[in-house]
Protein backbone atom coordinates (compact mmCIF):
# COMPACT_ATOMS: atom_id res chain seq x y z
CA UNK A 1 0.00 0.00 0.00
CA UNK A 2 1.79 3.30 -1.15
CA UNK A 3 1.25 6.93 -0.42
CA UNK A 4 -0.08 7.85 -3.61
CA UNK A 5 -3.14 5.94 -4.35
CA UNK A 6 -6.48 6.78 -6.64
CA UNK A 7 -8.51 7.16 -3.82
CA UNK A 8 -7.91 7.95 -0.33
CA UNK A 9 -11.24 7.59 1.93
CA UNK A 10 -11.62 8.98 5.44
CA UNK A 11 -12.81 6.67 7.79
CA UNK A 12 -14.03 3.11 8.13
CA UNK A 13 -17.66 3.33 9.05
CA UNK A 14 -20.70 2.06 7.47
CA UNK A 15 -20.14 4.83 4.91
CA UNK A 16 -16.02 4.75 4.04
CA UNK A 17 -16.05 0.66 4.54
CA UNK A 18 -19.24 0.84 1.37
CA UNK A 19 -16.90 3.22 -0.70
CA UNK A 20 -14.09 0.43 -0.22
CA UNK A 21 -16.50 -2.10 -0.51
CA UNK A 22 -17.61 -1.14 -4.08
CA UNK A 23 -13.76 -0.26 -5.02
CA UNK A 24 -12.89 -3.72 -4.50
CA UNK A 25 -15.56 -5.35 -6.28
CA UNK A 26 -15.09 -3.16 -9.54
CA UNK A 27 -11.51 -4.76 -8.97
CA UNK A 28 -10.03 -1.62 -8.28
CA UNK A 29 -6.76 -1.43 -5.78
CA UNK A 30 -5.31 1.48 -5.62
CA UNK A 31 -7.32 2.72 -2.61
CA UNK A 32 -7.10 3.45 1.18
CA UNK A 33 -9.09 3.88 4.01
CA UNK A 34 -8.00 5.54 6.60
CA UNK A 35 -9.06 5.40 10.03
CA UNK A 36 -8.30 7.15 13.27
CA UNK A 37 -9.21 4.63 15.88
CA UNK A 38 -8.22 0.86 16.04
CA UNK A 39 -10.90 -1.06 14.81
CA UNK A 40 -13.18 -0.43 11.97
CA UNK A 41 -17.61 0.00 12.46
CA UNK A 42 -17.14 4.03 12.80
CA UNK A 43 -20.58 5.01 15.44
CA UNK A 44 -20.96 1.25 16.33
CA UNK A 45 -17.39 1.36 18.21
CA UNK A 46 -17.86 4.28 19.73
CA UNK A 47 -21.28 4.03 20.95
CA UNK A 48 -20.96 0.99 23.62
CA UNK A 49 -23.16 2.10 26.43
CA UNK A 50 -25.95 -0.48 27.67
CA UNK A 51 -28.87 -0.63 25.82
CA UNK A 52 -27.27 0.62 22.51
CA UNK A 53 -28.93 -0.16 19.40
CA UNK A 54 -30.45 0.45 16.30
CA UNK A 55 -34.12 1.88 15.52
CA UNK A 56 -33.74 0.85 11.82
CA UNK A 57 -34.91 -2.40 11.72
CA UNK A 58 -31.65 -4.82 10.81
CA UNK A 59 -32.62 -6.04 7.42
CA UNK A 60 -32.88 -2.40 6.46
CA UNK A 61 -29.79 -1.33 8.32
CA UNK A 62 -27.57 -3.27 6.65
CA UNK A 63 -25.87 -3.21 3.16
CA UNK A 64 -28.13 -4.37 0.15
CA UNK A 65 -25.11 -6.42 -1.01
CA UNK A 66 -24.53 -8.24 2.46
CA UNK A 67 -27.37 -9.54 3.44
CA UNK A 68 -27.46 -11.19 7.20
CA UNK A 69 -30.01 -14.17 7.35
CA UNK A 70 -28.89 -14.12 11.30
CA UNK A 71 -30.34 -10.79 12.75
CA UNK A 72 -31.09 -12.36 16.05
CA UNK A 73 -33.68 -9.32 16.32
CA UNK A 74 -35.74 -7.11 14.12
CA UNK A 75 -34.13 -4.01 15.51
CA UNK A 76 -30.37 -5.75 16.80
CA UNK A 77 -28.05 -4.29 19.63
CA UNK A 78 -24.75 -2.48 19.18
CA UNK A 79 -22.67 -5.44 19.48
CA UNK A 80 -24.44 -7.32 16.19
CA UNK A 81 -24.34 -4.79 14.49
CA UNK A 82 -20.45 -4.52 14.88
CA UNK A 83 -19.76 -7.45 14.43
CA UNK A 84 -21.65 -7.68 11.21
CA UNK A 85 -19.76 -4.55 10.23
CA UNK A 86 -16.33 -6.65 11.07
CA UNK A 87 -17.92 -9.70 9.06
CA UNK A 88 -18.65 -7.93 5.80
CA UNK A 89 -14.78 -6.50 5.92
CA UNK A 90 -13.21 -10.12 6.89
CA UNK A 91 -15.30 -11.54 3.82
CA UNK A 92 -14.61 -9.12 1.51
CA UNK A 93 -10.40 -9.22 2.32
CA UNK A 94 -11.29 -5.69 2.90
CA UNK A 95 -7.87 -5.09 5.65
CA UNK A 96 -5.23 -4.82 3.54
CA UNK A 97 -7.28 -1.84 2.21
CA UNK A 98 -7.45 -0.44 5.73
CA UNK A 99 -4.94 1.97 8.09
CA UNK A 100 -5.92 2.13 11.57
CA UNK A 101 -4.40 4.48 13.76
CA UNK A 102 -3.85 7.21 10.58
CA UNK A 103 -5.72 10.08 12.00
CA UNK A 104 -6.10 12.19 9.05
CA UNK A 105 -5.63 15.98 10.11
CA UNK A 106 -5.67 18.18 7.06
CA UNK A 107 -5.81 18.09 3.07
CA UNK A 108 -5.24 20.43 0.43
CA UNK A 109 -5.88 20.23 -3.67
CA UNK A 110 -2.54 20.60 -5.16
CA UNK A 111 -2.98 22.04 -7.91
CA UNK A 112 -0.07 21.59 -10.07
CA UNK A 113 -0.41 17.60 -9.00
CA UNK A 114 -3.81 17.36 -10.00
CA UNK A 115 -4.16 15.45 -6.74
CA UNK A 116 -5.16 15.85 -2.83
CA UNK A 117 -2.25 16.39 -0.57
CA UNK A 118 -3.44 14.46 2.40
CA UNK A 119 -1.76 14.85 5.87
CA UNK A 120 -1.60 12.61 8.63
CA UNK A 121 -1.42 12.98 12.59
CA UNK A 122 2.10 11.30 12.55
CA UNK A 123 3.42 13.05 10.00
CA UNK A 124 2.83 11.21 7.18
CA UNK A 125 0.83 11.64 4.55
CA UNK A 126 -1.00 10.34 1.07
CA UNK A 127 -1.85 11.47 -1.99
CA UNK A 128 -4.97 10.99 -4.16
CA UNK A 129 -6.77 11.85 -7.38
CA UNK A 130 -10.18 11.70 -5.33
CA UNK A 131 -10.87 12.01 -1.78
CA UNK A 132 -13.87 10.95 -0.48
CA UNK A 133 -14.73 11.55 3.54
CA UNK A 134 -16.99 9.66 5.91
CA UNK A 135 -16.70 11.44 8.34
CA UNK A 136 -20.08 10.65 10.11
CA UNK A 137 -22.29 12.84 11.48
CA UNK A 138 -22.81 11.76 14.79
CA UNK A 139 -18.75 11.21 16.07
CA UNK A 140 -18.11 14.40 17.84
CA UNK A 141 -19.42 14.27 21.00
CA UNK A 142 -20.94 17.35 22.60
CA UNK A 143 -20.61 18.60 26.03
CA UNK A 144 -22.67 20.85 27.54
CA UNK A 145 -21.63 24.32 28.31
CA UNK A 146 -23.09 24.69 32.19
CA UNK A 147 -21.15 26.60 34.87
CA UNK A 148 -18.45 25.11 37.28
CA UNK A 149 -19.07 21.47 35.15
CA UNK A 150 -15.33 20.96 35.66
CA UNK A 151 -15.23 21.21 39.39
CA UNK A 152 -17.64 18.14 39.62
CA UNK A 153 -15.49 15.84 41.54
CA UNK A 154 -17.12 12.52 40.59
CA UNK A 155 -16.53 10.42 37.33
CA UNK A 156 -18.32 11.85 34.66
CA UNK A 157 -18.43 10.55 30.89
CA UNK A 158 -20.48 11.35 27.59
CA UNK A 159 -22.93 8.14 26.36
CA UNK A 160 -20.25 7.86 23.43
CA UNK A 161 -17.45 7.67 25.72
CA UNK A 162 -19.17 5.28 27.96
CA UNK A 163 -16.12 4.46 30.65
CA UNK A 164 -16.70 1.10 31.50
CA UNK A 165 -14.21 1.11 34.07
CA UNK A 166 -16.76 3.09 36.27
CA UNK A 167 -19.11 0.51 38.30
CA UNK A 168 -22.41 2.14 38.21
CA UNK A 169 -23.88 -0.50 40.91
CA UNK A 170 -25.58 1.24 43.97
CA UNK A 171 -24.14 4.73 42.81
CA UNK A 172 -25.97 8.32 42.43
CA UNK A 173 -25.88 8.64 38.93
CA UNK A 174 -26.66 11.87 37.08
CA UNK A 175 -27.69 11.93 33.71
CA UNK A 176 -28.38 15.23 31.42
CA UNK A 177 -30.18 14.30 28.09
CA UNK A 178 -33.06 12.52 27.44
CA UNK A 179 -32.29 12.09 23.43
CA UNK A 180 -31.98 8.65 21.55
CA UNK A 181 -28.61 7.96 23.12
CA UNK A 182 -30.12 8.31 26.74
CA UNK A 183 -33.28 7.03 26.92
CA UNK A 184 -31.56 3.46 25.39
CA UNK A 185 -29.28 3.45 28.51
CA UNK A 186 -31.13 5.22 31.44
CA UNK A 187 -33.65 1.72 31.96
CA UNK A 188 -30.23 0.28 31.98
CA UNK A 189 -28.51 2.15 34.57
CA UNK A 190 -31.53 2.54 36.33
CA UNK A 191 -31.84 -1.49 37.31
CA UNK A 192 -28.20 -1.32 38.90
CA UNK A 193 -27.99 2.54 39.64
CA UNK A 194 -28.65 3.15 44.01
CA UNK A 195 -30.54 6.68 42.59
CA UNK A 196 -30.78 7.78 39.27
CA UNK A 197 -31.31 11.34 38.39
CA UNK A 198 -32.70 12.33 34.76
CA UNK A 199 -32.10 15.79 33.93
CA UNK A 200 -34.46 16.96 30.50
CA UNK A 201 -34.54 19.91 29.25
CA UNK A 202 -37.34 18.78 26.44
CA UNK A 203 -39.61 15.65 26.45
CA UNK A 204 -39.53 13.88 23.27
CA UNK A 205 -42.25 11.59 21.15
CA UNK A 206 -42.02 8.28 22.31
CA UNK A 207 -43.54 5.27 20.37
CA UNK A 208 -43.45 1.87 21.38
CA UNK A 209 -40.76 -0.73 19.88
CA UNK A 210 -42.22 -3.22 17.99
CA UNK A 211 -39.13 -5.99 18.81
CA UNK A 212 -39.05 -9.31 18.85
CA UNK A 213 -36.13 -12.20 17.89
CA UNK A 214 -36.08 -13.60 14.72
CA UNK A 215 -36.84 -17.30 15.24
CA UNK A 216 -34.60 -20.29 14.40
CA UNK A 217 -37.07 -21.24 11.47
CA UNK A 218 -37.20 -17.38 9.73
CA UNK A 219 -33.23 -17.35 9.97
CA UNK A 220 -33.15 -20.74 8.30
CA UNK A 221 -35.44 -19.35 5.48
CA UNK A 222 -33.85 -16.21 5.28
CA UNK A 223 -30.24 -18.35 4.68
CA UNK A 224 -32.29 -21.05 2.37
CA UNK A 225 -34.18 -18.42 0.36
CA UNK A 226 -32.40 -15.12 -0.05
CA UNK A 227 -35.70 -13.44 -2.05
CA UNK A 228 -37.98 -14.49 1.13
CA UNK A 229 -35.11 -12.01 3.06
CA UNK A 230 -34.93 -9.39 0.13
CA UNK A 231 -38.69 -9.37 0.35
CA UNK A 232 -38.80 -8.57 4.47
CA UNK A 233 -36.26 -5.73 3.83
CA UNK A 234 -38.02 -4.23 0.74
CA UNK A 235 -41.09 -4.70 3.16
CA UNK A 236 -39.71 -2.09 6.19
CA UNK A 237 -37.86 0.15 3.22
CA UNK A 238 -42.07 0.12 1.96
CA UNK A 239 -43.54 1.26 4.98
CA UNK A 240 -40.84 3.69 6.06
CA UNK A 241 -41.19 5.40 3.09
CA UNK A 242 -45.53 5.36 2.48
CA UNK A 243 -45.34 6.90 6.04
CA UNK A 244 -43.42 9.87 5.15
CA UNK A 245 -45.55 10.35 2.33
CA UNK A 246 -48.79 9.93 4.03
CA UNK A 247 -47.67 12.07 6.45
CA UNK A 248 -46.13 14.90 4.12
CA UNK A 249 -49.75 14.75 2.15
CA UNK A 250 -51.94 14.74 5.31
CA UNK A 251 -53.00 11.55 4.35
CA UNK A 252 -51.45 9.52 7.49
CA UNK A 253 -53.61 6.67 7.82
CA UNK A 254 -53.76 6.58 11.59
CA UNK A 255 -53.29 9.96 13.05
CA UNK A 256 -49.78 10.00 14.42
CA UNK A 257 -50.13 11.59 17.99
CA UNK A 258 -52.49 9.40 19.75
CA UNK A 259 -49.89 6.48 19.24
CA UNK A 260 -47.12 8.31 21.45
CA UNK A 261 -49.74 9.57 23.77
CA UNK A 262 -51.43 6.24 24.15
CA UNK A 263 -48.28 4.90 25.06
CA UNK A 264 -46.91 7.38 27.53
CA UNK A 265 -50.83 7.00 29.03
CA UNK A 266 -50.23 2.89 28.97
CA UNK A 267 -46.54 3.05 30.54
CA UNK A 268 -47.03 6.21 33.08
CA UNK A 269 -49.82 6.30 35.75
CA UNK A 270 -48.72 9.31 37.88
CA UNK A 271 -50.38 12.71 35.85
CA UNK A 272 -47.65 14.38 37.07
CA UNK A 273 -44.68 12.61 35.64
CA UNK A 274 -47.33 12.46 31.96
CA UNK A 275 -47.28 15.76 32.19
CA UNK A 276 -43.90 16.40 32.14
CA UNK A 277 -43.11 14.23 29.27
CA UNK A 278 -45.81 15.28 27.18
CA UNK A 279 -44.14 17.41 23.92
CA UNK A 280 -45.61 21.03 23.40
CA UNK A 281 -44.17 20.92 19.77
CA UNK A 282 -45.21 19.25 16.44
CA UNK A 283 -44.37 15.22 16.41
CA UNK A 284 -41.36 14.70 14.33
CA UNK A 285 -39.80 18.20 14.92
CA UNK A 286 -37.27 16.46 16.85
CA UNK A 287 -36.25 12.48 15.97
CA UNK A 288 -39.22 10.16 17.30
CA UNK A 289 -37.81 8.01 19.97
CA UNK A 290 -39.17 4.44 20.17
CA UNK A 291 -38.53 2.61 23.32
CA UNK A 292 -40.63 0.26 25.38
CA UNK A 293 -38.51 0.41 28.81
CA UNK A 294 -37.87 4.26 28.91
CA UNK A 295 -40.81 5.50 30.90
CA UNK A 296 -41.12 2.63 33.49
CA UNK A 297 -37.87 3.15 34.13
CA UNK A 298 -39.08 6.70 35.39
CA UNK A 299 -41.76 5.29 37.72
CA UNK A 300 -39.19 3.49 39.45
CA UNK A 301 -38.46 4.58 43.03
CA UNK A 302 -34.99 4.95 42.67
CA UNK A 303 -35.69 7.38 39.70
CA UNK A 304 -36.37 11.10 39.54
CA UNK A 305 -37.25 13.31 36.57
CA UNK A 306 -36.02 16.78 37.02
CA UNK A 307 -37.09 19.63 34.43
CA UNK A 308 -36.14 22.82 36.36
CA UNK A 309 -33.17 24.07 33.94
CA UNK A 310 -29.46 23.30 35.23
CA UNK A 311 -28.01 26.14 36.82
CA UNK A 312 -24.56 24.64 37.58
CA UNK A 313 -22.63 21.87 38.57
CA UNK A 314 -20.65 21.68 41.91
CA UNK A 315 -18.03 19.01 43.36
CA UNK A 316 -21.24 17.06 44.88
CA UNK A 317 -23.24 17.37 41.99
CA UNK A 318 -25.69 19.34 40.04
CA UNK A 319 -27.99 22.27 41.25
CA UNK A 320 -31.52 23.09 39.58
CA UNK A 321 -32.79 26.04 38.84
CA UNK A 322 -34.72 25.82 42.22
CA UNK A 323 -31.40 25.97 43.90
CA UNK A 324 -31.76 22.27 45.01
CA UNK A 325 -28.59 20.29 44.90
CA UNK A 326 -28.42 16.50 43.07
CA UNK A 327 -25.93 15.06 45.02
CA UNK A 328 -24.23 12.34 42.22
CA UNK A 329 -21.22 9.94 42.20
CA UNK A 330 -21.21 10.07 38.60
CA UNK A 331 -22.31 12.64 35.61
CA UNK A 332 -23.55 11.29 32.11
CA UNK A 333 -23.85 13.46 29.69
CA UNK A 334 -26.23 12.36 27.05
CA UNK A 335 -26.23 15.59 25.24
CA UNK A 336 -25.48 14.73 21.76
CA UNK A 337 -23.07 15.86 19.43
CA UNK A 338 -20.99 18.42 17.20
CA UNK A 339 -23.20 18.02 14.36
CA UNK A 340 -23.12 20.64 12.00
CA UNK A 341 -19.78 20.68 10.79
CA UNK A 342 -19.65 17.43 8.49
CA UNK A 343 -15.72 17.16 8.33
CA UNK A 344 -15.36 18.01 12.36
CA UNK A 345 -11.79 20.18 12.55
CA UNK A 346 -10.19 17.90 9.48
CA UNK A 347 -8.75 21.49 7.78
CA UNK A 348 -9.46 21.06 3.75
CA UNK A 349 -8.13 23.43 1.46
CA UNK A 350 -9.41 23.52 -2.33
CA UNK A 351 -8.89 25.70 -5.44
CA UNK A 352 -7.02 28.81 -4.80
CA UNK A 353 -5.97 27.93 -1.79
CA UNK A 354 -9.47 28.60 -0.40
CA UNK A 355 -10.46 26.47 3.28
CA UNK A 356 -13.43 24.78 3.49
CA UNK A 357 -14.02 26.73 6.53
CA UNK A 358 -14.08 30.00 4.18
CA UNK A 359 -16.31 28.51 1.45
CA UNK A 360 -18.83 27.32 4.10
CA UNK A 361 -18.79 30.63 5.93
CA UNK A 362 -22.79 30.85 5.46
CA UNK A 363 -23.05 27.12 6.55
CA UNK A 364 -22.11 23.74 5.16
CA UNK A 365 -23.69 22.96 1.60
CA UNK A 366 -22.99 20.81 -0.93
CA UNK A 367 -24.39 19.31 -4.41
CA UNK A 368 -26.53 16.78 -4.08
CA UNK A 369 -24.87 16.94 -0.10
CA UNK A 370 -21.93 14.72 -1.94
CA UNK A 371 -19.73 17.80 -3.89
CA UNK A 372 -18.74 21.00 -3.15
CA UNK A 373 -17.72 24.20 -5.50
CA UNK A 374 -14.23 24.68 -5.46
CA UNK A 375 -12.84 21.26 -4.03
CA UNK A 376 -12.27 19.03 -6.75
CA UNK A 377 -12.39 15.52 -6.82
CA UNK A 378 -13.95 15.69 -3.00
CA UNK A 379 -16.57 13.41 -2.02
CA UNK A 380 -18.24 13.85 0.74
CA UNK A 381 -20.37 10.85 2.02
CA UNK A 382 -23.45 10.97 4.68
CA UNK A 383 -22.47 14.93 3.75
CA UNK A 384 -24.90 17.88 4.63
CA UNK A 385 -28.84 17.62 4.05
CA UNK A 386 -28.21 14.00 3.95
CA UNK A 387 -29.83 12.53 7.08
CA UNK A 388 -33.21 11.23 7.26
CA UNK A 389 -36.04 10.76 9.69
CA UNK A 390 -37.26 7.91 8.63
CA UNK A 391 -35.15 5.59 6.90
CA UNK A 392 -32.11 4.31 6.40
CA UNK A 393 -28.87 5.73 6.17
CA UNK A 394 -27.35 2.97 4.75
CA UNK A 395 -29.80 3.27 2.03
CA UNK A 396 -28.56 6.58 1.15
CA UNK A 397 -24.94 5.65 1.24
CA UNK A 398 -25.00 3.56 -1.32
CA UNK A 399 -26.35 6.01 -3.40
CA UNK A 400 -23.89 8.59 -2.86
CA UNK A 401 -21.26 5.27 -3.45
CA UNK A 402 -22.73 4.85 -6.82
CA UNK A 403 -22.82 8.68 -7.87
CA UNK A 404 -19.25 8.38 -6.98
CA UNK A 405 -18.25 5.79 -8.66
CA UNK A 406 -19.97 7.31 -11.97
CA UNK A 407 -17.94 10.41 -11.30
CA UNK A 408 -14.60 8.61 -10.60
CA UNK A 409 -15.22 6.55 -13.53
CA UNK A 410 -15.01 10.07 -16.08
CA UNK A 411 -11.28 10.42 -15.24
CA UNK A 412 -10.36 13.86 -15.09
CA UNK A 413 -10.72 16.41 -11.99
CA UNK A 414 -14.07 17.69 -11.78
CA UNK A 415 -15.68 20.82 -9.29
CA UNK A 416 -19.45 21.21 -9.58
CA UNK A 417 -20.48 24.58 -10.83
CA UNK A 418 -20.90 26.62 -7.99
CA UNK A 419 -24.18 27.91 -9.36
CA UNK A 420 -25.74 24.56 -9.41
CA UNK A 421 -24.94 23.79 -5.80
CA UNK A 422 -26.22 27.16 -5.00
CA UNK A 423 -29.55 26.39 -7.05
CA UNK A 424 -29.33 23.04 -5.35
CA UNK A 425 -29.34 24.08 -2.28
CA UNK A 426 -31.85 26.72 -2.66
CA UNK A 427 -34.30 24.29 -3.62
CA UNK A 428 -33.57 21.91 -0.84
CA UNK A 429 -34.02 24.21 1.88
CA UNK A 430 -37.34 25.65 0.66
CA UNK A 431 -38.54 21.95 0.74
CA UNK A 432 -37.17 21.74 4.26
CA UNK A 433 -38.81 24.95 5.44
CA UNK A 434 -42.15 22.96 5.22
CA UNK A 435 -40.85 20.11 6.60
CA UNK A 436 -42.05 19.47 10.54
CA UNK A 437 -38.18 20.02 11.31
CA UNK A 438 -38.39 23.61 10.55
CA UNK A 439 -40.72 23.46 13.73
CA UNK A 440 -40.86 25.46 16.95
CA UNK A 441 -38.02 22.95 18.53
CA UNK A 442 -34.32 22.33 19.20
CA UNK A 443 -32.24 19.67 17.49
CA UNK A 444 -29.56 18.29 16.00
CA UNK A 445 -30.52 18.45 12.42
CA UNK A 446 -30.42 22.61 12.57
CA UNK A 447 -28.07 25.47 13.30
CA UNK A 448 -29.49 27.57 16.84
CA UNK A 449 -30.52 30.15 13.68
CA UNK A 450 -32.77 27.43 12.62
CA UNK A 451 -31.44 26.40 8.87
CA UNK A 452 -31.55 22.62 8.66
CA UNK A 453 -28.32 21.80 7.56
CA UNK A 454 -28.62 17.93 8.21
CA UNK A 455 -31.67 16.40 6.53
CA UNK A 456 -32.98 15.32 3.23
CA UNK A 457 -36.31 16.75 2.62
CA UNK A 458 -37.86 14.21 0.71
CA UNK A 459 -37.82 10.12 0.56
CA UNK A 460 -35.00 8.16 0.43
CA UNK A 461 -36.26 6.88 -2.77
CA UNK A 462 -36.42 10.18 -4.25
CA UNK A 463 -32.99 10.96 -2.96
CA UNK A 464 -31.34 7.69 -4.88
CA UNK A 465 -33.21 8.75 -7.98
CA UNK A 466 -31.30 12.11 -7.84
CA UNK A 467 -28.18 10.51 -7.28
CA UNK A 468 -29.29 7.85 -10.04
CA UNK A 469 -27.20 9.07 -12.87
CA UNK A 470 -24.21 11.26 -12.76
CA UNK A 471 -24.53 14.88 -14.02
CA UNK A 472 -21.72 15.39 -15.71
CA UNK A 473 -23.19 18.84 -16.82
CA UNK A 474 -23.01 19.95 -13.69
CA UNK A 475 -19.27 20.18 -13.00
CA UNK A 476 -16.60 21.62 -14.57
CA UNK A 477 -13.25 20.06 -15.58
CA UNK A 478 -10.49 21.54 -13.85
CA UNK A 479 -7.02 22.00 -15.42
CA UNK A 480 -4.09 21.49 -13.77
CA UNK A 481 -2.24 24.77 -12.74
CA UNK A 482 0.98 25.99 -14.33
CA UNK A 483 3.95 25.22 -11.78
CA UNK A 484 5.16 28.20 -9.79
CA UNK A 485 7.90 30.15 -11.60
P1 LIG B 1 -29.53 14.26 20.88
O1 LIG B 1 -30.68 13.62 20.23
O2 LIG B 1 -28.93 15.46 20.27
O3 LIG B 1 -29.98 14.57 22.38
C1 LIG B 1 -29.25 15.39 23.22
C2 LIG B 1 -30.01 15.58 24.52
O4 LIG B 1 -29.25 16.39 25.38
C3 LIG B 1 -31.35 16.28 24.32
O5 LIG B 1 -32.25 15.75 25.24
C4 LIG B 1 -31.01 17.73 24.64
O6 LIG B 1 -32.09 18.49 25.08
C5 LIG B 1 -30.02 17.52 25.76
N1 LIG B 1 -29.10 18.64 25.92
C6 LIG B 1 -28.20 19.09 25.02
N2 LIG B 1 -27.51 20.12 25.52
C7 LIG B 1 -28.00 20.33 26.77
C8 LIG B 1 -27.71 21.27 27.80
N3 LIG B 1 -26.77 22.22 27.63
N4 LIG B 1 -28.41 21.20 28.95
C9 LIG B 1 -29.36 20.26 29.11
N5 LIG B 1 -29.68 19.34 28.19
C10 LIG B 1 -29.01 19.39 27.03
O7 LIG B 1 -28.30 13.23 21.08
P2 LIG B 1 -28.34 11.64 21.17
O8 LIG B 1 -29.37 11.19 22.13
O9 LIG B 1 -26.96 11.19 21.40
O10 LIG B 1 -28.84 11.18 19.75
C11 LIG B 1 -28.32 11.77 18.57
C12 LIG B 1 -28.77 10.99 17.36
O11 LIG B 1 -28.00 9.81 17.27
C13 LIG B 1 -30.19 10.50 17.34
O12 LIG B 1 -31.15 11.45 16.98
C14 LIG B 1 -30.11 9.39 16.34
O13 LIG B 1 -30.12 9.87 15.02
C15 LIG B 1 -28.75 8.80 16.67
N6 LIG B 1 -28.94 7.71 17.64
C16 LIG B 1 -29.68 6.67 17.23
C17 LIG B 1 -29.95 5.66 18.12
C18 LIG B 1 -30.82 4.55 17.66
O14 LIG B 1 -30.85 4.24 16.49
N7 LIG B 1 -31.55 3.96 18.53
C19 LIG B 1 -29.45 5.68 19.40
C20 LIG B 1 -28.65 6.75 19.77
C21 LIG B 1 -28.41 7.78 18.89
P3 LIG B 1 -33.07 19.26 24.04
O15 LIG B 1 -33.89 18.20 23.39
O16 LIG B 1 -33.84 20.19 24.86
O17 LIG B 1 -32.16 19.95 23.05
Amino acid sequence: MGADVKVAILGAGFAGLCMGLKLKAQGETSFVILEKADRVGGTWRENTYPGAGCDIPSHLYSYSFAPNPDWPEVYSAQPDILAYIEGVVEQHELSPHIRLGAEVTGAAWDEAAGRWRIALADGSSVTAQAFVTAWGQLNRPKLPPIEGRETFAGAAFHSAQWDASVDLAGKRVAVIGNGASAIQFVPEVAKVAGRLTLFQRSPNWIVPRMNRPYTEAEKAQFRAQPAAMQAVRSEIFRMAEERLIAKRNGTAPVEEVPIPLAHLHAQVADPELRAKLTPDYEIGCKRVLISNDFYPALTRPNVELVTDAIARMTPQGVVDGQGRLHEADVVIYATGFETNSFVGETALTGLGGVSLARAWKSGPEAHLGVTVAGFPNLFMLYGPNTNLGHNSIIYMIEAQVGYVLQALAQGRPLSVRPEVMAAYNDRIQAELAHTPWAGACTSWYKTPEGKILNNWPGTAQAYAEALARFDAESYEEVRAAEPAA
